[in-house]
């Protein structure tokens, strides 16, 4: 295996629409969505590619023999309960749903910066949980309401990751381990993030940031390789595993 590449590499994507509502989209939506096909079909070439594995699964094993790859989903559209489910389950391919609260919760009327600005386009807490309910789905925290975390309070941030977590954990009666960081570029985050979401009791945070990276040493920092609908699955997955990971490159939020 070549020595650029993690022996565990993280999907991140946001939306996956069929190929109508997917050109009805804006450029900027563009950019956050890939269409049903292409989904299915980087699936099918990370299956031949990778094993997929459950982010609790990776973080527990920590073994090498064969790159392992797992699957994310940020701020928790409703097409990620219609669309892409069913292609997970057809792959047996575990997957994060990051939930932002307020969002599911609709204690926000119009969304900012995200990529979505319809506030109907986010799962509903009946849905989200329905998720949950699915053995291959994990929820995870992507905050209370999507803000740069960097530029916040300390109180601030205990209500948008302490305090989320605990909103998130009651409406799914169980606890829950993952985190991604809202847009998750460098400088979104910080030491005093990091430190409250590890007082929180999660276990991991994503970042989207493409890196080399060591999963004993960088929990709170998981690199994702953010998926875009323009190039085929096959040049996404050789841009992975090549020359990203050697630049540290910068994704989009
Ligand atoms: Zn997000």
């Amino acid at each position: 295996m070549n020595n650029a590449r993690n022996s565990f590499d993280i999907f991140c994507f946001h939306r996956v629409l069929p190929e109508s509502e997917y050109d009805s989209l804006s450029n900027d939506e563009k950019a956050f969505s890939v269409t049903i096909d292409y989904f299915e079909s980087f699936l099918k070439f990370a299956s031949n590619n990778y094993e997929f594995k459950s982010l609790n699964d990776v973080i527990s094993t920590l073994d090498n023999a064969f790159p392992k790859c797992h699957i994310t989903f940020d701020d928790g559209y409703k097409d990620n309960l219609k669309y892409a489910l069913p292609i997970l389950k057809k792959y047996s391919a575990p997957a994060t749903i990051y939930v932002a609260d307020k969002m599911i919760s609709r204690d926000i009327s119009k969304p900012v910066n995200l990529s979505s600005l319809n506030i109907d386009d986010f799962l509903s807490w009946d849905e989200v949980q329905a998720l949950d309910n699915e053995e291959l789905i994990e929820i995870g925290g992507h905050s209370s309401s999507h803000k740069i975390l960097s530029s916040l309070s300390k109180d601030q941030l205990v209500d948008e990751i302490k305090n989320s977590k605990k909103v998130i954990e009651d409406n799914l009666g169980h606890s829950i381990n993952h985190f991604a960081y809202p847009y998750g570029g460098k400088g979104t985050y910080n030491i005093e993030t990091i430190e409250c979401i590890k007082d929180s009791g999660y276990k991991t945070a994503s970042t989207a940031i493409c890196k080399k990276f060591d999963l004993r040493k960088d929990l709170y920092e998981l690199p994702r390789y953010f998926v875009t609908q323009n190039c085929s699955p096959q040049i996404n997955l050789a841009r992975f595993s090549g020359i990203s990971n050697l630049i540290k490159h910068q994704l989009l939020p």
